[in-house]
């Protein structure tokens, strides 16, 4: 049985690449009918940031991904709250030691910065000397009540090997891996340490992570050798990097998943965007569901080089899913947003068919919002460009009066009636049909742009455009607005 995991430390929020190796590793589980595990590391307790796990659990969820096995759901190989499984590691820790496989080290935080400096100044890399493992058995340190952090023998000869799914064989020497601790001096592991163990008692087959683990998975697999269990496979996920070709940070724009709730993109297209940092289909079809990418997965397709990371694109994807998801699923997407503005729409036209047009030209969910406004608002204001090019004829008032009167008269409200009415009242002025659509739309909306004018005026309804072309007619002759020369 397959079995995989997403170990995010509780430090801060989703950030994308987090959310983009929990997705990877879900849809390996899925693929292969096998089971996906979280596990919350939470050791290093001075980074621990309140709320985060619970803001990390709600927005994996929020993009569709779910486990088989959590700390919020329980399951048979827990705790799943690494700080819950410490006396474990400490008993491993303790079974190194017997086995002289690892060491006490005594030396104190100034002698080995001490050391380090020296390496330095040599222009040497930073190595732990091994004095304590020199140390003979009966020194009488090791009777001391002094602190001490516990190191692993590391062979100073000879290569460690990661056979890495995606990126095939990479070779580490020995030599350079130093005598790393395992655990520090309040007794705590380090990661190192606690998570092949972990890994191991949850019995995870298959670990895939971010590149930036590839440095720590020789150390990993040290002391699997050291304490005999079966080492698992590994699958190391290529970095996320921004245009730029730099480390992906703030500067960039939002980079997690909750900043991105709160600028309008939907889960589907974010979830659909990440899965394309790094993989794509056999036959590069870009837009996919959760269950086709389920279906396709293969890590074989995952690239080696960097993942660029485009916000421009994500913004496409979410074009597409605004037009194309369900009404009703927008409507649930869109309610907060609409709230959060106070908007009213229970008076007005129905929802629904207001955002049925307004979707067609938005990219996000806030572009969604602003296209609503005018249907449940007045415009305050008239675009200032709008009015120099389509107010300006001083027979605009009275055309909109006009307008306004046989659109009174209108027994059926729908787009050809509506057609009818411009084409008649054109045809009697004797002026284009545009030069009544530019006008009335700037009326009613108090913008220029937006989508079809029939269309509008059908679900905007009957007496509110009248309303709006009077209200209009009014502020141009008693010159509220006008033209700025
Ligand atoms: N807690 C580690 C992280 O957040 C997990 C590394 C791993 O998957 O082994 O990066």
């Amino acid at each position: 049985m397959i079995r995989v995991r997403y170990a995010p430390s509780p430090t801060g929020t989703l950030h994308i690449g987090g959310a983009r190796t929990a997705l990877f590793n879900y849809l390996f589980a899925r693929h292969h009918h096998g089971q996906f595990v979280l596990r919350v590391e939470d050791t290093d307790r001075a980074r621990l940031v309140p709320g985060s796990e619970e803001g990390m659990v709600a927005g994996l969820r929020s993009l569709g991904i779910n486990w088989d096995e959590g700390p919020d759901i329980g399951g048979e190989f827990g705790p799943y709250r690494v700080s819950e499984r410490v006396l474990r590691h400490q008993q491993a820790v303790k079974r190194l030691l017997d086995q002289g496989l690892a060491y006490r080290c005594y030396c104190t935080p100034e002698e080995l910065e001490q050391e380090r400096k020296r390496l330095e100044s040599q222009k040497l890399p930073p190595r732990y000397s091994g004095k304590c493992r020199l140390r003979p058995p009966n020194d009488p340190i090791f009777q001391s009540d002094e602190p001490f952090v516990v190191r692993m023998k590391v062979p100073s000869k000879g290569e460690t090997v990661v056979n890495d799914l995606i990126r095939g064989r990479v070779v580490f020497e020995n030599r350079i891996l130093d005598d790393f601790v395992l655990q520090k001096s309040d007794g705590t592991p380090v990661y190192n340490f606690a998570v092949v163990l972990d890994d191991h008692d949850m019995a995870i087959t298959h670990v895939i992570r971010g590149e930036e683990h590839l440095s720590n998975t020789p150390k990993q697999i040290l002391i699997y050798e050291a304490l005999n269990l079966p080492v698992p496979q590994f699958a190391h996920l290529p970095m996320i990097l921004a245009p730029d070709h730099t480390k992906l940070s703030k500067r960039h724009g939002a980079t997690s998943v909750e900043e991105y709730r709160e600028q309008g993109i939907l889960p589907e297209a974010l979830v659909n965007y990440l899965l394309l940092l790094g993989w794509s289909a056999s036959d590069d079809t870009e837009i996919m569901t959760l269950d086709q990418a389920i279906e396709w997965f293969d890590l074989n397709r995952v690239q080696h080089t960097a993942a660029i990371y485009d916000i421009k694109k994500l913004v496409w994807m979410n074009s597409q899913y605004m037009r194309t998801i369900p009404i009703g699923t927008l409507i649930d997407y869109v309610l907060p947003f609409i709230k959060s503005r106070q908007l009213d729409v229970s008076r007005g036209p129905d929802l629904a068919r207001a955002i049925e047009l307004g979707r067609e030209r938005s990219h996000t969910l806030l572009e969604l919002r602003e296209a609503l406004t005018f249907f449940y608002e007045r415009p305050r204001s008239f675009d200032e460009q709008g009015v120099k090019k389509h107010f300006a004829d001083e027979k605009t008032p009275e055309r909109l009066r006009a307008l306004a009167q046989s659109l009174k008269k209108l027994r059926v409200w729908d787009h050809d009636h509506l057609v009818a009415v411009y084409d008649e009242e054109a045809k009697q002025l004797g002026i284009k049909r545009a030069a009544l659509i530019h006008p009335t739309r700037l009326a009613v909306t108090g913008k220029t742009v937006g989508p079809g004018l029939f269309e509008l005026l059908e679900v905007l309804g009957q007496e509110e455009t009248v309303a709006r072309l009077l209200d209009a007619a009014t502020a141009i002759t008693e010159q509220h607005v006008k033209p700025t020369p």
